[in-house]
C-alpha cells in the first residue's frame, strides 16, 4: 500500500504569517508577560466575533471552564470555605461524550458530575435524558453542555428544561468556536461560556482559552481570579483564592494573527466534511450528523459512524483493541489501523466519561431513565446507552486544513477498501 511521505494529521495548527508579526511586536516592545496590546486586541476581536460583551483571555480552555464552574458555584451556593470548592456537596449535570477537560473542573470545585447520555441527531447531550435526570435529582442547578466536534447541541430544548428547573448553563464551546445555532454564535449561548485555542483547535495560540460573558461583573471577577485575586491595594492584598490563569501576550500574538482566518478555516473544514460525505455515500456508514435546518457547525473534526450490521467483531479493554476481519464489514479499530499504515492520523470517538475509571462511581442517566446510580457497578453493554454505542462504532477522520483533496481521496479509497 502507498504511504504518505508527510503524515496527514487529525488537526494541526494552520499558520498564516501575521502570528509572527504580533509575536515579534510583543518581543520588540518588551511586553513579554501577561499584559499587552495583543491580549487587549484578542479580547476585543473574540468578543466581537462571538457577539458577546466581554471576553477574558486565559491560559487555556480548561482554565476558562474552571473559572466558569467556580463562578457558577459561587452564584448558586455562596462563597465556599477556603478548603472547599464552590460546588462542595452538589451535583452537576454534564455531557458524557466529551474530552475530560469538560468534567474535571467540576471535580476541582468538589462537585459531583452526573453524566447525561447522548442523542443521535448531533451526538450531544440528550434533552430527554436531561429531563429524566431532573426527575431523579431535582435539586441540581447547573448543567455543563458541550458542542461536540464543532456541532451545536440541541440548545433550545436544553435551555427550556434548565429554565423550568431554575438551572444555569456552562457552555463548553472549546471545539465549536465559529459554529452557530439558529444564527447565534456558540460560546455566547450559555450563562457562562468557554472556548479553547489549544494547538489542535480551529483557531490556535499554541495554547490559550477565553471566558465569554455578557456580564461585566462576571468578566471582572474572572479577570481578577486569573491574576491571583489581587485586591486594589498598594501591596499584595488577597481576600479570595487566586489562580495564575492569564493568557501570555506572546500567545495572544499568535491568536491575534489567527483570528481573521476563522471563517477561512471553517470553509476548509466544511469542504473536508463534504468530501468525506460524498466519498462514503454508498458505504454502510454515516458522517457525524447535525441539524441542517438550525445549525451551522464549524466542522472541526469529521467523524464517521459504521452501521450496526456492517460492524465486524471488535473488542476493547482498558488499554487494547482487537478485531476479527470480515468480508464486507469493518470497525473503527481496523480503519484506524489502516490509516496508521498509510501514515494518516485518525482517533476513536471520545470514550464516554461514565465509562472512564476515574468517574466510574458517578451517576449516569439515559433517556430511558436507566444508567446507574452512585455505587452501582457498571458493566459495559449491560444496558443501552448511546455514548458507548458511538464509541464502539465511531471514529474521527483526518481533518487537517492542510490535507489536499488528493490526499483525502486516497484516505477515502483506503477506508472504502476496509469494507470490501
Ligand atoms: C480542547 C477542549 C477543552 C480544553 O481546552 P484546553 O485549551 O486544551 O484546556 C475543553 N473541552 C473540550 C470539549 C475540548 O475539546
Amino acid at each position: 500500500m502507498k504511504k504518505f511521505e508527510k503524515k496527514v494529521w487529525l488537526a494541526t495548527p494552520t499558520m498564516h504569517g501575521d502570528e509572527l508579526k504580533y509575536v515579534t511586536e510583543a518581543y520588540e516592545t518588551n511586553w513579554m508577560s501577561t499584559v499587552g496590546q495583543n491580549i487587549n486586541e484578542v479580547e476585543r476581536l473574540t468578543a466581537e466575533y462571538a457577539g458577546c460583551k466581554y471576553a477574558v483571555a486565559l491560559s487555556c480552555g480548561t482554565a476558562s471552564l474552571h473559572l466558569a464552574t467556580k463562578l457558577a458555584g459561587e452564584q448558586l451556593y455562596g462563597m465556599p470555605k477556603p478548603h472547599q470548592g464552590s460546588l462542595y456537596g452538589h451535583k452537576v449535570f454534564c455531557s458524557d461524550v466529551t474530552f475530560d477537560a469538560t468534567v474535571n473542573p467540576i471535580a476541582y470545585e468538589n462537585g459531583e458530575a452526573v453524566f447525561i447520555d447522548t442523542e443521535r441527531d448531533t451526538w450531544n447531550m440528550d434533552p430527554v435524558a436531561l429531563e429524566k435526570a431532573f426527575e431523579l435529582y431535582p435539586d441540581v442547578k447547573l448543567v455543563v453542555l458541550v458542542h461536540l466536534y464543532g456541532v451545536p447541541a440541541k440548545f433550545d430544548e436544553i435551555k427550556a428544561i434548565c429554565d423550568k428547573h431554575g438551572a444555569l448553563i456552562i457552555e463548553d464551546a472549546a471545539e465549536s468556536f465559529g459554529a452557530t445555532y439558529k444564527g447565534k454564535e456558540t460560546g455566547n449561548l450559555g450563562d457562562f461560556n468557554a472556548i479553547s485555542f489549544n494547538g489542535n483547535k480551529i483557531i490556535t495560540g499554541s495554547s490559550g482559552g477565553m471566558f465569554l460573558t455578557n456580564s461585566r461583573e462576571d468578566a471582572e471577577k474572572v479577570r481578577k481570579w486569573s491574576t491571583q485575586s489581587r485586591e486594589a491595594a498598594p501591596w499584595y492584598q488577597h481576600e479570595e483564592v487566586g489562580y495564575n490563569y492569564r493568557m501570555s501576550n506572546v500567545i495572544a500574538g499568535v491568536v491575534r494573527g489567527q483570528l481573521p482566518y476563522l471563517d477561512e478555516h471553517i470553509a476548509q473544514k466544511k469542504a473536508i466534511y463534504m468530501r468525506y460525505k460524498e466519498g462514503f455515500k454508498d458505504l454502510p456508514v454515516i458522517m457525524n450528523p447535525y441539524d441542517e435546518e438550525n445549525s451551522e457547525p464549524n466542522f472541526w473534526l469529521s467523524c464517521m459512524l459504521i452501521n450496526e450490521d456492517a460492524m465486524c467483531k471488535q473488542v476493547r479493554d482498558g488499554q487494547k483493541a482487537l478485531y476479527i476481519p470480515e468480508k464486507g464489514k469493518s470497525c473503527p479499530t481496523e480503519i484506524l489501523e489502516k490509516l496508521n499504515e498509510i501514515n494518516a492520523e485518525g482517533r476513536p470517538v471520545w470514550k464516554p466519561m461514565h465509562a472512564q475509571p476515574i468517574y466510574r462511581m458517578n451517576p449516569f442517566v439515559t433517556a430511558k431513565g436507566n444508567g446507574r446510580a452512585k455505587t452501582n457497578a457498571y458493566i459495559e453493554g449491560s444496558f443501552e446507552d448511546v455514548g458507548m454505542d458511538l464509541f464502539n462504532r465511531g471514529l474521527c477522520l483526518p481533518s487537517d486544513n492542510k490535507m489536499t483533496p488528493e490526499e483525502q481521496d486516497y484516505i477515502i479509497e483506503v477506508i472504502r477498501g476496509c469494507f470490501e
